[in-house]
């Protein structure tokens, strides 16, 4: 990786404000799943073994839209963290209020800052209001950023170093993810931004081949300019879920009433075009599981094309013996959307077919990467999760990386 890490600088006596993901599910003051606290450990501990202490900050859930609740605090983390760690985790109310404990603190010291979307202008977000004229809203939207500007620097005035182990937020040019970057010398990585930048960089950039990548899911509207990039790496593109239909409509098959977005046929031709000319191999369903109605008691078939009146809501078997064909040949992976209404069972055979297919490319020495989002909640419940070489912590900034962008949270760090 071309980005400073942690393991490049001098952290003895240092102060690092850390940007993790501690953006866990919480109900009624319990956290419900602490997977993305487990995976900031190695950075957190690292800079205290180094003799360097640490401000933690993240943002936890949607207070901006969805207000702020009992169950949104940095609090629980904190308190969580101090029993994970046995040691204290000094918690600052506000996160642009933290000089008096910043200032006190000594080699070994914790302090968690309070969820940083609390200020709204962490995230800056700015729509036209109803009734507000052009130039109110660029005067307000002008103002916001300032006011991001002046909390970026807040946050950076805590600490000698900034450290960004938050891959899921990359995506964001947010205060305490990129714009911090400005106000302070240093800006390194973090361990599990490193993984994360390791796995899909290099499988994207300087992949093992075959290189195969699996995309499904609900829409082709959002995987749009991830087909269009991943066509130009990719030996075979696998494509399943609801997003193949338009594909398979575009091909002039009968898709029934199944998922389809009419504005994607002509996009959708024209990627099948690009593979042919590319001479990348493109896998459409031979076979779908049909429903008669979108329900986990409807009347199924398999069927090659879609009769009227009934949707396609997973692969079929032969489809997923053709996928899992191609997939073990493969020496990379990426997976990124499940192959069907994977939440029902009736429909769920499909994803965990190709789940156990990719699981064995690890196996047999080669890359596996799961990118992100509904793909990771599979992998995690067909319990193959320690199968993969990789299971990516950030859905919105695995997608963003897949389809060949910058993340603003990964090239404002100092290169090494
Ligand atoms: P996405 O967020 O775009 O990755 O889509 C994930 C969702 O797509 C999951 O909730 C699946 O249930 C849904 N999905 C997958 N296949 C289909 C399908 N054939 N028809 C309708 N929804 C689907």
């Amino acid at each position: 990786m071309n980005k400073k890490t942690l393991r490049d600088i001098d952290l003895k006596g240092k102060k690092v404000i850390m940007r993790v993901d501690f953006n866990v599910p919480v109900k009624e003051g319990v956290i419900k799943d602490d997977t993305r606290i487990k995976g900031a450990l190695p950075s957190i501990k690292y800079v205290l073994e180094q003799g360097g202490s640490l401000i933690l900050m993240s943002h936890m859930g949607r207070p901006d839209e969805k207000g702020i609740t009992s169950d949104t605090t940095m609090k629980i983390v904190a308190d969580y963290l101090s029993k994970l760690l046995g040691k204290p985790v000094v918690f600052v109310a506000d996160c642009a209020n933290a000089d008096a404990e910043v200032a006190a603190m000594k080699a070994g010291d914790i302090v968690m800052l309070e969820n940083t979307r609390y200020h709204k202008e962490e995230q800056a977000k700015c729509k036209q209001k109803e009734g507000e004229s052009d130039e109110e809203f660029k005067a307000r939207k002008a103002a916001l950023k300032e006011q991001q500007k002046e909390l970026a620097k807040k946050l950076a005035s805590y600490g000698d170093i900034f450290c960004n182990d938050a891959f899921g937020t990359a995506h964001r040019a947010h205060a305490s993810t990129a714009v911090i970057t400005k106000y302070i010398d240093t800006s390194v990585a973090g361990f599990l931004m490193e993984k994360e930048i390791e796995y899909l960089g290099s499988a994207v950039e300087n992949p093992v081949r075959p290189f195969v990548a699996i995309l499904g899911g609900a829409k082709v509207s959002d995987k749009l300019a991830v087909v269009n990039n991943l066509l130009t790496k990719v030996d075979t593109l696998i494509i399943g879920g609801g997003m193949a239909y338009t594909f398979l409509k575009a091909l002039g098959k009968k898709i029934g009433n199944s998922l389809c977005e009419e504005d994607q046929i002509q996009y959708a031709k024209d990627m099948m075009e690009k593979a042919k000319s590319l001479g990348v191999k493109f896998l459409l369903p031979v076979d779908n599981i049909a429903a008669d109605k979108f329900d986990p008691e409807a009347n199924t078939q398999i069927v090659t094309e879609i009769p009227d009146g009934w949707m396609g809501l997973d692969i079929g078997p032969k489809t997923v013996e053709l996928y899992a064909d191609a997939i073990k040949s493969a020496k990379t992976v990426v997976w990124n959307g499940p192959m069907g209404c994977f939440e029902m069972e009736k429909f769920s055979k499909g994803t965990f077919g190709v789940c156990e297919a990719v699981a064995e490319v690890k196996a047999n020495g080669g890359i596996s990467i799961i990118g992100g989002g509904d793909s990771v909640a599979a992998v995690n419940k067909s319990g193959l999760a320690p199968k993969m070489s990789h299971v990516s912590t950030g859905g919105g900034a695995s997608l963003e990386f897949l389809e060949g962008k910058e993340l603003p949270g990964v090239v404002s760090l100092n290169d090494k």
